[in-house]
C-alpha cells in the first residue's frame, strides 16, 4: 500500500472546527495509509517566540501571562473537541504544557542552567507541534480512526545547529523506515494514520531542534523522501500556488501545474506558499507535490512535478518585504576586490543575514538582504569597521519570473526603483516600500 504524506499547517488546525475539518479530509481517504505532518496550532509558534523573549529577559510576569495565553488556547480547543472527559492522548498535550512551564520556571530561578538563545529557542518553541500533534491524534482516535503518534525528536535526527538544524538523512531515513514499515506492515488489516510533528527534530544529545520557521513542509518532504512515496500533499488556506499574492494582486491566478525548478525559484524569492528546502528532496526522488485547499478539498489545487519542456503561462510576481539595501565601499576609495567580497560575505553568513540580491561596481558592492538578524547581530557595525556603508531600510524586493514589459510597467508605476537586475527569464526590482 502506498503511503500518502499530508501536511497540515497551523491555519488548518487553529480551532476545534479546524481540527474537525482536518479529520474530515482524512476521512475522504478511508483506504489509504497516511503519514500526517502537523504544525503548531494557529499562531502558537509566534506566541512561543514571545514567551521565549520574556524568558530570556527574566520577565516572570510577562512570561506567565504569555504562557497562560498559550495554555488556555490549547485547553479551550481540547474542551471543545472532547468536553470534560478527555481521552488519554490529550494527556500528552496537557503533560507537555506542564513540562514547558516546569522548564521555564526552573531556568528562570536558576539562570546558570540557561543556555544561549538559539538553544533555548528550540527547547521552548518546539512545543507548539508537540501540543498540536497530540490533540489531532487524540481526535482521530476518538472518531475510531486507527492512529499512532510519533515523536519527531526521536526520529528526525539533526545536528545541533539550533534554529536551523541540518538533517542527518541517513539516520533519519533508517529511523522513519523502521517505524513506518512496522506500522504499515500487512499485520494490520486496517489503514493507519500516523501523526508526526512538523518543524522539529532532535540532536544526538536528546535536545529538541527546529528546522527553520515554516519548516513543517520540509518535514513532509523528509518523510516522503525517506519512505519513497509517490506524492506529498500540502493542505493550505489558498486554492494552490498563485502567480501573485491575492492580497495585493486582485487578479492573481492559480497555477495548475508547476515544475520543480519553478517552485524552487518561487520559494527562494519569497513566494511564501512552500518552504524553500521542501522541493529538492522531492525532486531528487521524483515525488509529486500537491498544494491543495483544506477549505475546498475537492478542488484540484496545484501539482508540482518534473516538467522539462513546460512554459509558465503567465508572469509570476513575488514580493519580499522587510528588505535592507546596503552599499558597501572600501574607505580609501580603492576597488572592491575578491578579498573584500569574501570578508563581507563571511560577516553576513556568520550572522545568518540572508542575501537576496547583489550587484557590484568598481568601488562599491550593493546587497539586498532580509532585515531579520541584521540589527540583532550587529552586522552593520562589523561592516562599518572596514567599509563605508550606506543603507536604505524601507525597501522591498519584487521578482517577476517570465516578465513582460507590461508586467514591469504595472509594478513600477509611480514607484522609486533603487536597483534593477534582469536575466532572460527574471527581473528583480528593489523599490522603496509603499
Ligand atoms: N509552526 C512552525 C512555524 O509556524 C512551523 C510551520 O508552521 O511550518 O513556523
Ligand atoms: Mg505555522
Amino acid at each position: 500500500m502506498d503511503i500518502k504524506v499530508f501536511k497540515f499547517g497551523g491555519a488548518s488546525v487553529n480551532s476545534a472546527a479546524g481540527v474537525r475539518n482536518v479529520a474530515s479530509i482524512i476521512r475522504r481517504f478511508p483506504d489509504d495509509n497516511i503519514a500526517m505532518v502537523v504544525s503548531a496550532m494557529g499562531k502558537t509558534t509566534n506566541a512561543l517566540e514571545e514567551l521565549l523573549k520574556f524568558f530570556m529577559a527574566s520577565d516572570a510576569v510577562a512570561m506567565a501571562r504569555v504562557y497562560k495565553k498559550i495554555r488556555d488556547y490549547h485547553m479551550m480547543i481540547m474542551d471543545e473537541l472532547f468536553g470534560p472527559n478527555k481521552p488519554i492522548g490529550c494527556m500528552i498535550a496537557v503533560d507537555g504544557l506542564q513540562k514547558l512551564n516546569d522548564y521555564l520556571q526552573a531556568r528562570l530561578l536558576n539562570t546558570n542552567l540557561r543556555k544561549e538563545y538559539d538553544f533555548e529557542y528550540d527547547q521552548i518553541v518546539s512545543n507548539g507541534e508537540i501540543f498540536s500533534s497530540a490533540i489531532v491524534y487524540s481526535y482521530l482516535l476518538s472518531l475510531g480512526i486507527m492512529s499512532e503518534l510519533l515523536d519527531a525528536r526521536e526520529l528526525i535526527k539533526t545536528d545541533s545547529t539550533y534554529r536551523d538544524a541540518a538533517v542527518d538523512w541517513e539516520l533519519t531515513e533508517r529511523n522513519l523506515r523502521k517505524e513506518f514499515d512496522f506500522l504499515f506492515s500487512s499485520t494490520f488489516t486496517r489503514r493507519i494514520v500516523v501523526v508526526i510533528q512538523g518543524f522539529i527534530g532532535g540532536d544526538a544529545d536528546g535536545n529538541a531542534t527546529t528546522l527553520g520557521r515554516e519548516g513543517s513542509d520540509y518535514t513532509a518532504a523528509i518523510v516522503a523522501h525517506s519512505m519513497k512515496t509517490r506524492e506529498v500533499t500540502i493542505w493550505k488556506d489558498v486554492p494552490g500556488v498563485m502567480n501573485a499574492d491575492p492580497k495585493w494582486f486582485p487578479d492573481a491566478r492559480k497555477l495548475k501545474r508547476l515544475s520543480y525548478l519553478e517552485a524552487i525559484e518561487l520559494a527562494y524569492y519569497g513566494g511564501s506558499v512552500i518552504h524553500p528546502k521542501t522541493i529538492k528532496p522531492l525532486e531528487n526522488a521524483n515525488i509529486v507535490l500537491r498544494v491543495k485547499s483544506f477549505l475546498k478539498p475537492h478542488l484540484e489545487g496545484t501539482t508540482i512535478e518534473n516538467l522539462a519542456e513546460w512554459k509558465v503561462p503567465v508572469p509570476i510576481y513575488i514580493l519580499k518585504r522587510n528588505q535592507v539595501l546596503i552599499s558597501i565601499s572600501p574607505r580609501d576609495f580603492s576597488f572592491i576586490l575578491e578579498e573584500n567580497l569574501s570578508q563581507i560575505f563571511s560577516i553576513l553568513a556568520r550572522n545568518r543575514v540572508k542575501v537576496n540580491l547583489m550587484q557590484n561596481s568598481a568601488v562599491s558592492f550593493t546587497v539586498c538582504v532580509d532585515s531579520d538578524h541584521l540589527d540583532s547581530s550587529g552586522s552593520l557595525a562589523m561592516l562599518q569597521e572596514n567599509y563605508s556603508i550606506r543603507y536604505n531600510e524601507d525597501v522591498e524586493l519584487l521578482t517577476i519570473r517570465h516578465y513582460t514589459p507590461a508586467a514591469i510597467k504595472r509594478i513600477t508605476k509611480g514607484r522609486m526603483v533603487l536597483m534593477e537586475q534582469k536575466t532572460r527569464n527574471t527581473v528583480h526590482l528593489v523599490m522603496k516600500a509603499k
